[in-house]
């Protein structure tokens, strides 16, 4: 495959074409980010801060045609698509606060007339490759802290969403970045693995899938260097018999839905206490149906359609085996008049009569369907939601915060939540344990990806 070519969720129609990069042809973009590293490191950081800025400055201006082009490119409902711009604008400046404490050197008290401090240096050029599901929120948490850190930064984006790499190169250059410290390419998988294996890289971060993961870190066999991989999930979300079951489902099924279900740290399992399972089965169903499913581009719409018709596919066939095994649905598909669609829109579903023989319950569907399980205690709920190979986020619903959070001690997770789902907070640590991952972005520790320690030791 010489060509890109970005198909519509919309209507399934080509959007976007464009000539892939061979492997010689990205070896200049290597040759010429090493180049333009040696000037950006050497810039202080309030410096490389100004440059962010102005980059974020583009985007405030053109925030609606942007968010047009996420929902065209992977069909999120217009109605929230600026809201992942101000999401990476509260990233990104959250980044700049906290660089200077993350980035700064660290001093040891004078001893005997030896000066000693460890600085934390810029590793070189950072690859990073980026999901179409959150265009910019999931590129920017590697680029911004890279940038800042005094990093070249070569963005593979995906080919679902290649308009935002191509959105970020005009932005760095509104910025007046220096040509080469920030480039894109569009490139296929071979050449990206050749480019995590080629010498001028000096890290990865990788958002995506775990085969994608997989890859990469194998492209990355004969390196020493550090691989961020941020992959995906089967979040959990545990109910407990004292809470307001009203309010609870509600914030679950955004948990569930928002994005259609294609968060990386979407709700995809809940377990109720035995005591409240029918009335929050009652109420979550009842807030389920207030969805409405359609061309997102339209006002109204607060369900689009899934990124491929090979997606949709994927969750029929989960919700089909789980049907076969004694699942019930709850959720009557003409009620969202899916005939009327393309095969990608799919109607939200809900099961119940689930557990963990259905791959519903254990493998990551991305898609909005859920399965509600009875528990008849914390013990069973835990064991139940730590059986998993992934751990990104999980989430603990009580009024009895000193309860939940001694649960969240008992969680395998990379975040554990109380009270809220499906959210990422930038001043906390973005990680995953498990099969989701390793490493970790955002927060003060951040940077630490993209910086590595250098050692001053002076004897005057
Ligand atoms: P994906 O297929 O793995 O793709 C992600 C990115 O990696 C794309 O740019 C893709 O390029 C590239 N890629 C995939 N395989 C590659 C390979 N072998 N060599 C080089 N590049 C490769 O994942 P996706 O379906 O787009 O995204 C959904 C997944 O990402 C879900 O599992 C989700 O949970 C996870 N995710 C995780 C997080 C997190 O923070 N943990 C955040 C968002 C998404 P092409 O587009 O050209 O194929």
């Amino acid at each position: 495959m010489s060509q890109l070519k970005t198909v519509s969720p919309i209507d399934l129609k080509v959007i976007v074409e464009r000539p892939l990069v061979t492997y010689s042809e990205a070896e200049v973009v290597l040759d010429k980010s090493r180049q333009a590293q040696k000037k950006w490191k050497s810039l202080s950081l309030s410096e490389r801060e100004g440059y962010i800025l102005k980059m974020l400055a583009y985007f405030e201006k053109h925030k609606a045609v942007c968010a047009e082009e996420i929902t065209l490119q992977m069909g999120r409902p217009s109605q929230y698509s600026e809201g992942e711009l101000n999401g990476m604008a509260g990233r990104a400046n959250y980044m700049i606060s906290v660089a200077k404490s993350a980035l700064s050197e660290i001093h040891i008290p004078i001893e005997n007339g030896l000066k000693r401090y460890i600085q934390k240096t810029p590793v070189g050029t950072v690859l990073v490759v980026a999901p179409w599901n959150y265009p910019y929120l999931t590129a920017v948490n590697a680029i911004v802290p890279a940038l800042l850190a005094g990093n070249a930064v070569i963005l593979k984006h995906a080919s679902q969403t290649p308009l935002c790499a191509e959105r970020f190169a005009k932005a760095f250059q509104f910025a007046g970045l220096s040509e080469g410290v920030f480039q894109y390419i569009h490139m296929s998988h071979e050449v990206t693995e050749k480019l995590v294996a080629d010498h001028r890289i000096h890290a990865v971060a990788f958002t995506g899938s775990v085969g994608g993961g997989y890859k990469i870190k194998q492209a990355a066999a004969n390196r020493f260097i550090g691989i961020n991989l941020e992959l995906g999930g089967k979040d959990p979300a545990y109910v407990r018999s004292d809470v307001n079951v009203v309010e609870t489902a509600a914030n679950l099924v955004e948990g569930v839905f928002f994005n259609s279900g294609q968060s990386c740290c979407g709700v995809e399992r809940i377990y109720v206490d035995a005591s409240i399972y029918p009335s929050f089965v009652k109420a979550f169903v009842a807030e389920t149906k207030k969805l409405i499913l359609g061309d997102p581009r339209q006002s109204q719409t607060t369900l689009g359609p899934l990124v491929k018709v090979s997606a949709a596919d994927f969750v029929r066939e989960q919700i089909g085996e789980a049907i076969k095994l004694g699942a019930k649905t709850l959720i009557s598909e003409t009620d969202f008049n899916v005939e009327g669609f393309q095969k990608n829109y799919l109607a939200p579903q809900v099961l119940m009569d689930v557990n963990h023989q259905m791959s519903l319950m254990t493998e990551e569907n991305f898609g909005p369907v859920v399965g509600i399980m009875s528990v008849s205690s914390d013990e069973e709920a835990i064991a139940l939601m730590n059986d998993s190979s992934y751990g990104l986020t999980a989430s603990i619903w009580s009024k009895d915060i000193t309860k939940a959070e001694r649960l969240c001690a008992e969680v395998e997770t990379g975040t554990c939540f109380v009270n809220r789902c499906d959210y990422l907070d930038p001043a906390l640590a973005w990680t995953g344990v498990k099969d989701t991952g390793i490493g970790c972005s955002l927060s003060v520790l951040g940077f630490d990806a993209f910086t590595r320690p250098k050692s001053i030791h002076i004897r005057a």
